[in-house]
């Protein structure tokens, strides 16, 4: 006997709305049609551990099968199965009015809410023009029926002659989904997203997933080799990760996962390895910026929680408190796991610095309850390639590097080659230098230097040496006050017109350089900063350079005894040495110095 019936709706041509609300994301219809079978399955095992469920359950396989030619889509389970009042109640009244539900919530805001609505049974419609449901339920004697709706309102129920129990859906393809009708692509889909469903799924006669994924187990159970063969399922050509979190909470909010580590190079480049979060091992996005801290977005793995609320908008995701408890605990554990190691063994720690430092500072900047837990692990390298924590470093530093206002000086480079000259000069006082050549290094000083107390960062050619951290001692000069502005006079007659140098004179050690050029520290900053933020309203920040010409050296007693032209290449030649440690001579000017400096060997 047939049934045929109306399904109660109030709006009458539901599915074309379906089709167009979930456009983008058509194919997760697979990802729920499986997940309802899996969910049967799992629910027949339930009832069976209990005994409501009698006899033997048999293989509980799910197979999932393409029939290009007749453009059909079986997915077969061996589940509990549906008795006719079941169908009528769960897919006539319960699974549509959820999908009425959702278009009801959501009609202005489709675009939101694409893929983060698991709509269900009703999803079939975005592919299919018509979709069958032949099942037997579990319940002795129940007969089996065949559902059929053609994406009407209307639906049809008729008797079936399927013995075995549990539940098959068909879906025959609409005209303008035919590329569903493609064995890679369901092949594609089911990687997707059913990769590591808990019930074995099988797809051209091979199963194509991981039923028990490494996270799902205790971490006890669980040997270094396993999670390196679990990144590589996941990530199947990179590098073996550094190091891994298991998360394992129940209270107050049921999350698992694992995170990894992976090998960063010193720049960022795009991601390509996401971490990927799950609902009860269903696969559900690899964009988790909501759920994740930004700065943990460098670390990859898997995030499974049936407690993140997957069916909303983004933006309520965003203010959800669960996700807020979410995002806190997974940074504890962060910050937990590198202490850890960093107490356990701090030359492993050492070693593996140069692969997290960044991600460390990077978390430093972003987020105060890291900074104060990473601030007892987080390493400064020096020039020589030693590692210290922030207090050992202030250990080191602080009886040679303090100024007279009691503030500690850090002296830092960012790049070596560069300022080797100063380094020099630096170390001969028995200064330390740090490198700082990462790509947020500049963020990470400005961040740090509000947090330390009493210190203050200065790149090693911001100034010259004994003002770049000055200890109040004043050093004779030799030259008479009225030598030293002549000296200076005749420098910014010679160089001086355009304003990009600023002419100082400064008693020095007589060794020391007679012109340095330097950039004071906030200056640079500034221009850094506009650089890159790509500016500027106030129009580019103008170039400007101070030298600093060291009254005890030499030459300027020399030079304060030449007459002006005797003076005028003798100042040209020291100028462009000056600028030549600075990587400042170029084009013209540095063909002239060669040639100059040529002629002079003849
Ligand atoms: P949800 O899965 O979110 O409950 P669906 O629309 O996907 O919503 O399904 C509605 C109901 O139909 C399910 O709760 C379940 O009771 C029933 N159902 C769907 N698919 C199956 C299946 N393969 N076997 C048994 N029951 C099913």
């Amino acid at each position: 006997m047939t049934t045929k019936g109306n399904i109660s709706v109030h709006t009458e041509n539901i599915f074309p709305i379906i089709k167009k609300f979930l456009y983008s994301d058509h194919e997760i219809f697979l990802r729920e049609l499986v997940s309802n079978a899996v969910d049967a399955t799992q629910k027949l095992k339930t009832l069976s551990s209990s005994g409501e469920a009698k006899g033997e359950l048999g293989d509980l396989k799910i197979l999932v099968k393409l029939d290009t030619e007749a453009k059909t889509l079986h997915i077969i389970d061996s589940g509990i199965g549906m008795t006719e009042e079941e169908v009528g109640k769960y897919i006539n009244q319960l699974a549509f009015s959820s999908a009425e539900e959702f278009l009801d919530k959501y009609k202005d805001k489709g675009a939101q809410v694409i893929g983060h609505f698991g709509l269900g049974f009703y999803s079939a419609f975005m592919v299919a023009h018509q979709v069958e449901i032949i099942t037997k339920s579990y319940k002795e004697d129940a007969p089996a029926v065949k559902w059929s709706c053609d994406g009407s309102t209307s639906y049809e129920i008729s008797a079936s002659d399927k013995t075995e129990r549990g539940t098959e859906v068909i879906l025959h393809f609409a005209e303008d989904s035919l590329e569903f009708n493609d064995s890679f692509r369901i092949k594609g889909i089911l990687e997707k997203y059913c990769k590591f469903l808990p019930v074995e799924i099988e797809y051209e006669e091979k199963v194509i997933n991981n039923p028990a994924p490494l996270w799902t187990k205790a971490p006890s159970e669980c040997t270094k080799e396993d999670y390196e063969n679990f990144y590589k399922e996941l990530y199947p050509f990179s590098e073996t990760p550094l190091f891994w979190i298991h998360l394992n909470v129940d209270y107050p909010f049921k999350l698992t996962g694992i995170l990894y580590f992976p090998k960063i190079k010193n720049d960022f480049e795009p991601q390509k390895n996401k971490i990927q979060l799950y609902s009860n091992q269903v696969f559900v996005t690899d964009s988790v910026q909501e759920i994740v801290p930004e700065f943990l977005m460098l670390l990859q793995g898997v995030i499974d929680s049936p407690d993140i609320p997957l069916n909303v908008s983004r933006s309520y995701l965003q203010s959800d408190s669960n996700v807020k408890k979410i995002n806190s605990h997974i940074t504890k554990k962060v910050a937990d796991k590198l202490e850890e190691i960093f107490k356990a063994d701090r030359t492993e720690f050492n070693n593996k610095w140069e692969s997290i430092g960044l991600f460390v500072k990077y978390g430093m900047i972003t987020d105060e309850k890291f900074y104060d837990r990473a601030s007892k692990f987080c390493l400064l390298q020096n020039k020589a390639k030693e590692l210290f924590t922030l207090e050992e470093y202030k250990e080191k530093v602080s009886a040679t590097q303090t100024d007279k206002d009691n503030k500690i000086v850090y002296l830092y480079t960012n790049d070596l080659k560069a300022h080797d000259s100063f380094c020099q000069t630096a170390e001969k006082r028995g200064y330390d230098v740090i490198l700082m050549d990462g790509p947020l290094d500049n963020h990470f000083i400005s961040n740090i230097e509000h947090k330390l107390e009493n210190t203050t960062w200065k790149r090693v050619d911001s100034e010259s040496i004994d003002k770049l951290i000055d200890k109040d001692i004043k050093t004779e000069s030799v030259l008479s006050e009225a030598e030293q502005s002549s000296l200076k006079e005749s420098f910014e007659k010679q160089f001086g017109a355009a304003g990009k140098f600023k002419f100082e004179t400064e008693a020095l050690a007589p060794d020391d350089h007679f012109l340095t050029l330097i950039k004071p520290e906030w200056e640079r900053r500034m221009a850094d900063m506009q650089k890159m933020q790509g500016m500027s309203m106030f129009g580019a920040f103008p170039e400007s350079w101070n030298v600093v010409l060291n009254t005890n050296h030499d030459l300027a007693r020399k030079l304060v005894k030449l007459d002006d032209a005797e003076k005028t290449p003798v100042l040209q030649q020291a100028f462009d040495l000056a600028k030549l440690s600075q990587n400042l001579l170029h084009g013209e000017e540095l063909t002239n110095f060669i040639q100059r400096n040529y002629d002079r060997l003849k």
